[in-house]
């Protein structure tokens, strides 16, 4: 990856190139379809930020903490001009947003965004990890990404999401 450097801590948008990203959804409170479409739609309209596939929403009971609710998990891929760190602002936004919301009908926790994919990028900070650093022992999130970017490359080893998938899942 070319076009971001390392700058301090942070990460300098040196030029305006497209990269491929991938954002895991997952939502298990309130209305969650709605959660995932109003995320989704709050993708679209983002500045620098295309979604270009949207995988099927995925009924998934909950793993680690189990006494919750089921989740709706999506993923959704994009193109995108904006650096790591702005799309996890973007990202950290629209969880705010629907956040709020929340706080005054259904409580905490409706909406999760995580950066799964990021190009070829393999990026770990305190604040931004890169690949996602759970996703490949998470069935709601290979699921769905493996349905609409099966030749997708998982950068440390540029080995494809479909073999990764078939080999932890089938
Ligand atoms: P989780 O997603 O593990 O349930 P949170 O959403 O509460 O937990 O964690 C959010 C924090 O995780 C963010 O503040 C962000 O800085 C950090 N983080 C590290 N790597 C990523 C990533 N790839 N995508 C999204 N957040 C990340
Ligand atoms: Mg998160």
């Amino acid at each position: 990856m070319l076009q971001w450097k390392l700058a301090g801590k942070g990460m300098k948008e040196v030029n305006g190139d497209e990269v491929i990203a991938y954002i895991a959804l997952g939502s298990n409170l309130g209305d969650r379809k709605a959660q995932l479409d109003l995320a989704i739609e709050l993708l679209r309209q983002a500045e620098g930020i295309e979604v270009t596939a949207v995988s099927t929403f995925m009924d998934t009971a909950p793993v680690g903490y189990v006494d919750q609710p089921d989740f709706l998990n999506a993923v959704v891929e994009l193109q995108t001009t904006l650096s790591p760190y702005t799309l996890l602002s973007v990202c950290n936004s629209i969880e705010q947003a629907l956040k709020r919301k929340r706080i005054v009908h259904w409580g905490p926790r409706t909406i999760d965004l995580d950066i799964l994919l990021y190009g070829d990028l393999v990026l770990t900070t305190e604040n931004l990890t890169i690949p996602h650093p759970r996703m490949l022992e998470r069935k709601f999130v290979m699921q769905p990404l493996v349905e609409i970017a099966p030749k997708a490359l998982y950068p440390p080893g540029k080995r494809t999401i479909a073999e990764l998938y078939q080999e932890n899942f089938l």
